[in-house]
């Protein structure tokens, strides 16, 4: 084995299980399935042992500081170095979900903006040369989904930087707290922290551009999962492909990108 490491936040279930699967049989390198409940983890690893399939796993709670530090340190130690990160834990509240705007605003971006940017900064530095990072966005993550066209441009500003982005996230909570965000966020917390992400992917590109790294965003499909409650028509395999493809395969110039489940670079 080449002494190489992938890593996959929250893959106990659904697409994140499948990108660990699709490592296992294309990565040549160890594989870490990372979950926040060690039970559920360990389950996942045990299902793909019984395929002949071999991750590694270790807790990784996204939302935790000390779970990234800790997990930071034991990969640091052990390994030394990531060569492929797949940020793929997130959540979504149902469309029936009875938890006010305000609420789901704060929690969602917590979890799929700020907790991603968390782990972003505690393992980008492990990242080696020739790297890659795919952050799971979704066609959610699309800017036709922000009605405000003043902020589509600052989401889009080449020259907008981690804290003005941070401070976006954190003025669409305040509005949707006040019921004032609709008109200019729209009505989906989960659309804003994807294009949150989106926004962010092209933010690390830049300041990854004198390391050869490459970050893209990806939207995976739309897939029988938890999240989706089974309403997708892809399966976890399919919503596997273009994550497993900006791991692997992608051309050195597809980098800061915003990729669509054919693998096409979509203009955002
Ligand atoms: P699932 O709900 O099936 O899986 C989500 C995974 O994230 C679970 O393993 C869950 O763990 C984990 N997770 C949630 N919170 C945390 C946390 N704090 N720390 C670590 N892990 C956490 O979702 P999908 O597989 O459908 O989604 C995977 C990714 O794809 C997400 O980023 C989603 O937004 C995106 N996506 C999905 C689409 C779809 O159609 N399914 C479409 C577009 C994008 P646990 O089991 O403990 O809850």
């Amino acid at each position: 084995m080449s002494g190489k490491v992938a890593i996959v936040t929250g893959s106990n279930k659904g697409i994140g299980y499948a990108i660990v699967r699709g490592l296992c049989k294309k990565f040549d390198g160890l594989v870490y399935l990372t979950s926040r409940d060690v039970e559920r983890g360990k389950k996942a690893v045990a299902d793909l042992e019984k395929e002949g399939l071999h991750p590694s796993f270790h807790q990784l709670d996204i939302t935790d500081n000390k779970s990234i530090e800790t997990f930071r340190d034991f990969i640091k130690e052990k390994h030394g170095g990531i060569d492929i990160l797949v940020n793929n834990a997130a959540i979504a509240f149902t469309a029936d979900a009875p938890e006010p705007a305000g609420v789901q605003a704060e929690q969602t971006i917590a979890v799929n903006y700020f907790s991603v940017l968390n782990t972003c900064e505690k393992l980008f530095p492990l990242i080696r040369n020739g790297g890659r990072v795919v952050n799971i966005s979704s066609v959610m993550g699309h800017l036709r989904n922000i009605p405000s066209v003043e902020l589509k441009n600052r989401f889009k500003d080449p020259n907008l930087t981690i804290p003005e982005l941070s401070e976006l996230m954190r003025q669409y909570i305040e509005a949707a707290k006040q019921g004032t965000h609709a008109p200019e966020w729209g009505n989906s917390s989960y659309a804003v922290s994807k294009v949150g992400l989106t926004a962010l992917t092209m933010i690390q590109q830049r300041m990854l551009n004198d390391r050869d790294i490459k970050v893209n965003a990806v939207h995976p499909g739309y897939v029988d999962t938890d999240m989706t409650s089974h309403k997708g028509p892809l399966t976890i395999d399919e919503g596997a492909v273009a994550p497993l493809f900006l791991a692997l395969e992608a051309d050195d110039s597809v980098k800061g990108q915003y990729v669509w489940r054919d693998k096409q670079i979509i203009s955002w």
